[in-house]
């Protein structure tokens, strides 16, 4: 896990900041892209985890022992590497963990599991804001192309904006064996090609150190919800977050630990929509 920035005081509130600056840049003529991440950034996607988990539980009989240690590992917090997590709850003969594995990936990767994945907090008003704003909004996501249907029917679904305001990219089949952050530095630099990028969001510190390069002098922001395994330094400065509804809560906690909170009149805390 990455360690939580305490809550932000008073105006630093970059989320805020970030749609004040897309709004000047529109005023000016400027037409500025934000790049945002799909899983575990606009999505999470342990709900689409779990259900594979009890679906993989459901392949074998009840009085099988794999049959418990799957739907116990649905439950739980389910560790990002499929691996992993299967040993968490005592999977580890070969044979069983490779075709768990399989199986896991199989439908992982097909486009209908999508539909168990839920929206992160704040994100959709979030989205939308920038999109009415003017903003160019890129959907950039290392999913395959083969999932494209599913993935705009689970953004519109969700609440997201699915129109000439935004763009949808996903990996290509001609480099399905490219790694995330190796895609996601050659996306970034054809993006950064079409105008100026203010913001990029994503879980994985390596996509975005991948991104730096095309983009130094875009905001990144690292959302702390699920990554992959030894995550690598990040070369940047970022803003740690992990719900879009984080600026509404911190200052809901600062307010809490006021010594002054609450007492006496009675007021109450009315934060606008980001
Ligand atoms: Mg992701």
């Amino acid at each position: 896990m990455i360690t939580m920035p305490a809550p932000i005081a008073g105006k630093t509130c970059p989320l805020s900041e970030l749609a004040d600056v897309a709004v000047a840049a529109v005023q000016q003529g400027v037409a500025p892209q934000v790049v945002f991440d799909l899983d575990d950034t606009l999505f999470l996607v342990r709900p689409r985890k779990r259900a594979i988990f009890r679906e993989l539980a459901e392949t074998y009989g009840r009085e099988h022992d794999l049959h418990e240690a799957l739907h116990t590992l649905a439950a739980g917090p389910i560790p990002y590497d499929v691996v992993e997590a299967l040993g968490t709850v005592g999977i580890t003969h070969d044979a069983h963990v490779a075709e768990l594995k399989k199986g896991f990936f199989d439908r992982f990767f097909d486009g209908s599991y999508t539909a168990h994945d839920a929206v992160n907090e704040g994100a959709v008003a979030y989205v939308n804001h920038l999109a009415d704003q003017g903003v160019k909004v890129v959907y950039l996501t290392g999913r395959p192309e083969e999932m494209q249907p599913q993935t705009l029917e689970t953004l519109a679904a969700g609440g997201f904006p699915v129109d000439e305001r935004t763009r949808l990219i996903l990996k290509e089949t001609a480099n399905a064996k490219m790694l995330d952050a190796d895609f996601k530095g050659l996306k970034a630099a054809e993006i950064a090609a079409v105008g100026p990028v203010l913001a990029t969001f994503d879980n994985e510190p390596a996509n975005l150190n991948a991104m730096k390069a095309a983009m130094a002098d875009a905001r990144f922001f690292l959302l702390d919800t699920d990554h992959s395994p030894n995550p690598p330094t990040l070369e940047m400065d970022v803003y740690v977050m992990d719900t879009f509804e984080v600026e509404r809560r911190n200052l809901a906690t600062a307010l809490a630990n006021s010594p002054d909170f609450n007492s006496g009149s009675k007021w109450t805390i009315n934060v606008a929509a980001v």
